[in-house]
């Protein structure tokens, strides 16, 4: 291996760029010659490649979203599409790919593997943290605290005006945001797909403990099967008397600087997908498994594992008396 690539694809998360500075620095460091791909898979369809050298990446570690820009490429699905992309890496003489992404990302590079054999090493980058082979994925831990420091804040007119707040976050089919974000704001409850809801519990918490608080949180996931505008009007059903408000939290929660975790994690791991190559691994994801990179075939990553730690479930129930 000569000539390394990365790109990122899928939804861009913070810490992306950390990511991207990691890879290319550690492979000129190890003397390889280093490029960019713009713009994910479609970049990669479209001959959108770039060498880059150490300088290219300077002041980007503390910035959010991607400088190499992150796209769905629909042609990328097709073999006409990866027969392109892969046409395009040989003009270059790109021998390897890193790529930074989600389960859709590494979908596609298992693919592009089996059909053109050109080593490719993953690195979990998506806000959800839904990969399995990582204990966190790159920028879970900012989007937490940005959940965390809007919820704070919705926190404090919830109670100035005694009302309660529904805080609708993403996290598509994965309930972790909500979990840990509701677990650090001191939520009321917190709905999320992996878990059935029990709305008479629910409603029992919040009569119960109506008399201990005057602002009430529900943190809910946006794959929960309802949604935060359903929920909200359930509990106005049950309590009338209630001032209700919905908040949907949106794309604030992809952006921002990445937090210190992230920016050691994809440090970490942009170097261990270098070295991983430099192996002979090809496939597979670094990922951080208790402090400890370690590498899991693209295969495993992906298959949707239930992450949830029901102590932590446990938790939001316990302290919300
Ligand atoms: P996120 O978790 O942030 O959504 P992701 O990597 O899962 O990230 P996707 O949009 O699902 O994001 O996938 C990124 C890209 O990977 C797609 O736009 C497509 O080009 C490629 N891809 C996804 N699934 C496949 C597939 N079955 N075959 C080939 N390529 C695929």
């Amino acid at each position: 291996i000569k000539n390394i690539a990365v790109l990122t694809s899928g939804g861009d998360s913070p810490g992306m760029n950390a990511g991207i500075r990691a890879v290319i620095r550690s492979g000129i460091y190890h003397g390889m010659n280093m490029f960019g791909i713009r713009r994910g898979y479609d970049g990669m369809v479209q001959g959108d490649i770039m060498a880059m050298d150490a300088k290219s990446v300077a002041n980007i570690i503390q910035r959010g979203g991607t400088i190499l820009k992150t796209a769905r490429s629909e042609e990328f699905k097709t073999l006409e599409g990866r027969k392109q992309a892969y046409e395009n890496l040989k003009k270059h003489n790109i021998d390897a790919l890193v790529v930074i992404g989600g389960d859709g990302t590494f979908t596609g590079a298992s693919k592009f593997i089996e059909e053109f054999d050109i080593p490719i090493i993953g690195m979990p980058g998506t806000i959800d943290n839904d990969l399995n082979g990582t204990d966190f994925t790159i920028g879970y831990d900012t989007a937490i605290n940005t959940v965390v420091d809007a919820v704070d804040k919705i926190r404090d007119t919830a109670e100035s005006h005694d009302r309660l707040f529904v805080v609708e976050v993403m996290g598509r089919d994965s309930g972790l945001i909500a979990l840990r974000s509701g677990i650090s704001t001191g939520a009321e409850a917190v709905l999320i797909p992996e878990l059935e809801v029990d709305y008479d519990a629910i409603m029992k918490r919040l009569d119960k403990t109506r008399k201990n608080k005057a602002s009430r949180i529900i943190i809910v996931a946006e794959g929960d099967k309802e949604g935060g505008l359903v929920v909200a009007e359930k509990i106005k059903a049950n309590f009338p008397a209630y001032d209700v408000r919905v908040s949907i939290l949106g794309h604030i929660q992809r952006g921002g600087k990445p937090t210190c975790m992230d920016r050691v994690l994809a440090s970490r791991l942009g170097v261990a997908a270098i070295e991983g190559l430099l192996e002979g691994r090809k496939g597979e994801m670094a990922g951080l498994i208790c402090g400890n990179v370690q590498f899991t075939p693209f295969s495993k990553a992906i298959k949707h594992i239930d992450k949830i730690n029901t102590n932590l479930t446990r938790i939001v129930e316990i302290l919300s008396l």
